[in-house]
């Protein structure tokens, strides 16, 4: 299929994209690695009037360690490179989902950026940001750069906090101190890969003398962060499962009572892939597999 006609300007740099933003606004669109936008516009779900491609912008690719310890991942990144680089790679639940995500082709195309900007209610990668509580930098020509917590960035299907002449810059993830484990398990939708049920989990101790090794295993895990892709309309934090089981040592029996809250508060969706019933249950599982992994993890 083809999409509607649109003007197509390429930018170089940072400040010409963010200036050919702050001229054509909600008329135009940034096109990242196209993988979601161009499918979009050629079934004329999206018809821009303007493509302002970033593609080329060296500065906004790659893996950085910033001076305050934390991570920082250029818009640009594409999957395949981070699935290249060994400090992203540590995170366990980034090495459970990367090599998963998408085709081949796909991964060496679509970025991180992409993946955020766009939204889908059923995508990996929110869940996975969302767990390790990232920050996302975002910039525009009049306002400069802010900074936005990623628990706010998502606003609802294919919906962000990102203003129409923000570009988003880079992805900031933390360098908790203490002890972690953390993990991904997802139920996907066979034919697209998306998920049917994806959760992500983070947990640690971070109480005084963490990840000395010593008596680790003695001590309460007081950090639990478990995020959920694929049932509500956008990503979301479990809270309520986070709450039952901070300061408990994450048994079986604790997790299986926790997750049965998973969807508190939340309209489910259901579909041709799943039924509310059937996705329900299956986020409860998801979430049961990835919190133990997590656990086992740390140790
Ligand atoms: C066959 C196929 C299978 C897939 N399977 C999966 C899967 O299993 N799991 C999964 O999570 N995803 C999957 N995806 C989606 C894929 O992850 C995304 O398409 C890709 O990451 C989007 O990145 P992009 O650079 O291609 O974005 P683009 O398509 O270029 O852009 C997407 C949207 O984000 C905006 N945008 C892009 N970059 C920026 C920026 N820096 N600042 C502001 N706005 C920006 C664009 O304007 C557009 O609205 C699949 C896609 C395809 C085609």
């Amino acid at each position: 299929m083809i999409p509607a006609a649109f003007d197509y300007e390429r930018a170089s740099t940072l400040d010409e994209a963010l200036e050919l933003l702050a001229t054509h606004g909600a008329d135009a669109k940034i096109i990242a690695g196209g993988q979601s936008l161009l499918p979009l516009m050629k079934l004329r779900l999206a018809r821009p009037d303007r493509l302002i491609d970033i593609g080329r912008i060296a500065s906004l690719r790659g893996v950085r360690r910033l001076p305050d310890g934390r991570l920082g991942i250029g818009a640009l990144t594409s999957y395949a490179q981070l699935l290249d680089d060994p400090e992203v790679m540590d995170l366990a639940l980034m090495a459970d989902a990367l090599p998963r995500i998408a085709d081949l082709q796909v991964r060496n195309r679509g970025t991180i950026g992409g993946a955020i900007a766009h939204a889908d209610p059923a995508a990996d990668m929110p869940a996975l940001l969302l767990a390790l509580e990232a920050e996302v930098v975002a910039r525009s020509a009049t306002r400069g750069e802010r900074t936005i917590p990623i628990a706010t960035f998502f606003e609802g299907a294919f919906s962000t906090a990102l203003a129409p002449d923000e570009l988003l810059t880079e992805i900031r993830l933390p360098s908790p101190s203490g002890s972690y484990g953390s993990a991904y398990r997802m139920l996907e939708q066979q034919a697209s890969g998306f998920a049917i049920a994806g959760v992500a989990a983070v947990v640690g101790r971070t109480g005084a003398g963490a990840g000395n090794g010593v008596d680790d295993r003695a001590r309460s895990i007081d950090d639990v962060r478990v995020a959920v892709t694929g049932v509500g309309d956008m990503p979301y934090r479990a809270i309520t499962v986070e709450e039952a089981l901070r300061g408990t040592g994450l048994t079986d029996s604790a997790v299986g009572a926790a997750v049965a809250d998973i969807t508190r508060g939340i309209s489910v969706q259901g579909d041709i892939h799943a039924d509310q019933a059937y996705r329900t249950a299956m986020v409860e599982v998801m979430a049961r597999r990835a919190l133990s992994a997590a656990r086992d993890r740390l140790g």
